[in-house]
């Protein structure tokens, strides 16, 4: 979705163009769609854990209008001292765990050098979707326009393979 900031309002919330088709197209290659986000924003007495709910519920339900299905959620609601805030591991520790993931198999794709960082931390492909040229990051294996093209560029280079 759009990039605006720390966000505890579903009103918020704007799917960019492209998204819910690219997600079905994983799920079509037999990929769980697994949502891994850093809400700070409750740590900061922003908004609570329930807005977070709340706003994850509102983007499924965005999605879903558009034909598209997330499989699950992690999110962490610290600043520090905790083992889930990307780059750290934690959620993608827990969903496979919970969750019939093969990790081997596994990408993450992000806007953020702290999710290019989160994939190299578990050893799986990481694909920028931003093209900012400030961006400063740890090197992913592809550097995405879009969530479409990065989505595109996996299974046609990395799943094909
Ligand atoms: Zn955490």
């Amino acid at each position: 979705m759009e990039d605006s900031g720390f966000i505890g309002d579903p009103r918020r919330i704007r799917v960019l163009a492209g998204v819910a088709e690219a997600l079905v197209a994983l799920a079509d290659a037999g990929y769980e769609r697994i949502v891994v986000t850093n809400q700070s924003g409750v740590a900061r007495g922003l908004f609570g854990e329930p807005d977070v709910v709340n706003v994850n519920r509102a983007l499924a339900d965005e999605l879903a209008v558009r034909g598209a299905t997330l499989d699950a959620f992690y999110y962490c609601t610290h600043l520090d001292s905790c083992t889930c805030r990307k780059p750290l591991p934690g959620m993608i520790h827990a969903a496979v765990a919970e969750r019939d993931v093969d990790l081997a198999r596994s990408v993450v794709f992000g806007d953020r050098g702290s999710d290019i960082a989160l994939a190299h931390a578990v050893g799986i492909p990481g694909i920028l979707v931003n093209e900012l040229p400030n961006y400063d990051g740890p090197e992913p294996l592809y550097r995405a326009r879009t969530f479409a093209d990065g989505v595109r560029f996996f299974l046609e280079h990395v799943v094909a393979r």
